[in-house]
Formats: structure tokens, C-alpha cells, sequence
């Protein structure tokens, strides 16, 4: 394909492969990102860096690949704590603090999986925690992996109806393990990553922190805000969008495609060129990849 420049790029900044919970492996969503006519994309694997390197071996010419990761976060500010997902873009993979918090992570989630699975298997659930773990295949095992086991049961039909109320969405949830918010955003800023809030407003992922946190975290190093995310109304986004504006945040927009886990198309939600470049301006862990 050819690259377009300008304003005509096409950004897509937060995608999953199977190094988490999507479904296509670093190369397919390359190669997917490409034939969806994109100019540049992320990868943002939940906790892990682990989809890097075989992105950057796949990559065609003409398409740019920022490297970055989904870091499951918590605000301890109300009770229970929120959890929220931080996006960090071009962040050294080898800074040891946060290498250490991610593994941290990965191990808790393994374990809190396995928990979750012990739950359906009381209740008389065939579930196996080996099928699940291997259907992971070695990248971030998460909800997703063990609704696929539902699935496959013949217990659920979709993913959606996995992450209802009775099953995963609540009766069999169990809390992940994440990191304090604000270390995470010092975290990446020290590695010289770029933290972007997640889908900061989406209500129907569950509960939302207050702007005020937002703002404290604009204070502590945050770089920017998602704003155009299919789990954000258009109030939300709106919302999100105005608050960036006050607090002097860039403003991304992404698909978070997960290949077949969610229906969401690769560049349904884009970045504008200078939010994007401001990204790439404040980074100095590693450089975005353009082959060819
Ligand atoms: P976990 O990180 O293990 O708590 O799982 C959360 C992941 O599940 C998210 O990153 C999404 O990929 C996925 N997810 C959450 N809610 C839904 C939903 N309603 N339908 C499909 N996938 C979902
Ligand atoms: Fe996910
Ligand atoms: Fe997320
Ligand atoms: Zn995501």
C-alpha cells in the first residue's frame, strides 16, 4: 500500500493481538492493520511487551507501528478502588521497575484465573484451567480466554452473553491485581513512555473516576485522554473532549480492537496527526518503527 502524509493519516492507537485477548498473533493484526488502510497503529497488549518484537518483523512498508501496552491500573480515592486501564506508548520494554510490575501483574492475573475457574467448577461448570491457560497461548490471560472456554462448553453463545451478570461480568469475577494509578503514570514517564488514559468516561464498563483525579493526574505526568472509543457515548466523548481541552491533555481516539473478541473493526475511532505527533514528541524509551 501506499503511505499517505498530512492530515490524511490514518491512526488507530490501541489494538490487542494474542500476546493478550485479541485473536490475531502480532503479524496477522500487522498485516490486518495494513489491509484496513491504517498509517499507523499501537499495539497495546494488556501488561505485556510481549507482541513487540514479532510486530516489528511483520511490518509492511508504508506502515508505522507504535509500541506501547494497556497497564491495568486501580485509583484507591473511593472504596472499593476503581479500576482503569493507562495506555503507555514508546516506553523502554527492559526499565526494570516497571518490567517488575508487569510481571507482577501477568503472574496475578494467572492466578486470579485460575481462582475464577475453581468458582465455575464449584458450582459444576466443566471448565478446565489447563485449556484455558493453553488457549491463552503464553500472552496475558484475561476474562476473555476463560468466556472462550464457556463458549466452547456450550455453556454461553458469545462473548457478550459470557460477560453478563451471571457469569463472568459479576457472579464468577474475581478483582485483578494492577498497579496504583499514579505510579503507573510515573512508571512510564521514567521509562520515557507517553501514558494516555483509557477510555476514561465509559460508564458501562463499570465505574468512572472523578475529573478531579483526572486533573491530579494531569498534574503527576499524564499525557492525554481517549476520547473516541466505542464504550463512550457521544456525551462521554464529549465530556472527554472538554476536559482535555481545560486540563491541557492531548486527545486520542482508537478502535481497542480485539480480533473476534469484540466486534469492533480495526480504525473505527482514529487519531488526529497532531495529537499523534505530540505522542511521538514527548517519547524517549524506543522510536516508533517505520519499515521500507
Ligand atoms: P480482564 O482484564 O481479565 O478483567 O478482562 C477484561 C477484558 O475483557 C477487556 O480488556 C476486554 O477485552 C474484555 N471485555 C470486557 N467486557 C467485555 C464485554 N462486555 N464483551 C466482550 N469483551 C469484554
Ligand atoms: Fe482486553
Ligand atoms: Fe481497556
Ligand atoms: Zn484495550
Amino acid at each position: 500500500m501506499t503511505s499517505r502524509t498530512g492530515s490524511a493519516r490514518r491512526i488507530d492507537l490501541h489494538t490487542h493481538s494474542t500476546a493478550s485477548d485479541g485473536t490475531l498473533s502480532p503479524a496477522e493484526l500487522v498485516r490486518a492493520a495494513a489491509d484496513a488502510g491504517l498509517d499507523v497503529f499501537a499495539i497495546t497488549d494488556h501488561d505485556t511487551t510481549g507482541g513487540w518484537a514479532p510486530a516489528v518483523a511483520a511490518l509492511p512498508p508504508g506502515l508505522s507501528l507504535v509500541r506501547g501496552a494497556e497497564l491495568s491500573c486501580r485509583w484507591s480515592g473511593a472504596h472499593p478502588a476503581v479500576p482503569l486501564h493507562l495506555l503507555a506508548y514508546l516506553f523502554d520494554p527492559d526499565h526494570p521497575e516497571l518490567v517488575a510490575e508487569l510481571a507482577r501483574v501477568r503472574a496475578a492475573r494467572e492466578e486470579r484465573g485460575e481462582r475464577m475457574v475453581a468458582l465455575l467448577r464449584a458450582d459444576g461448570i466443566d471448565v478446565r484451567w489447563t485449556d484455558i491457560l493453553a488457549g491463552a497461548g503464553g500472552g496475558t490471560v484475561g476474562r476473555p480466554h476463560i468466556a472462550q472456554a464457556l463458549i466452547r462448553a456450550g455453556l454461553v453463545s458469545s462473548t457478550r452473553e459470557a460477560f453478563g451478570a451471571d457469569w463472568l461480568g459479576e457472579r464468577y469475577r474475581l478483582p485483578k491485581e494492577d498497579i496504583d494509578v499514579f505510579q503507573a503514570v510515573r512508571l512510564v514517564r521514567a521509562a520515557g513512555g507517553v501514558p494516555v488514559f483509557a477510555h476514561p468516561r465509559a460508564t458501562r464498563r463499570g465505574r468512572v473516576v472523578p475529573d478531579e483525579l483526572i486533573a491530579e493526574l494531569a498534574a503527576a505526568g499524564l499525557a492525554g485522554l481517549e476520547a473516541d472509543h466505542e464504550d463512550h457515548s457521544p456525551a462521554e466523548q464529549a465530556h472527554v473532549r472538554a476536559l482535555a481541552a481545560e486540563l491541557g491533555l492531548l486527545v486520542t481516539g482508537s478502535s481497542d480492537f480485539h480480533g473476534t473478541h469484540k466486534t469492533v473493526q480495526l480504525g473505527a475511532f482514529t487519531t488526529g496527526t497532531e495529537a499523534y505527533e505530540r505522542i511521538v514528541a514527548q517519547a524517549g524509551g524506543v522510536t516508533e518503527v517505520a519499515s521500507g
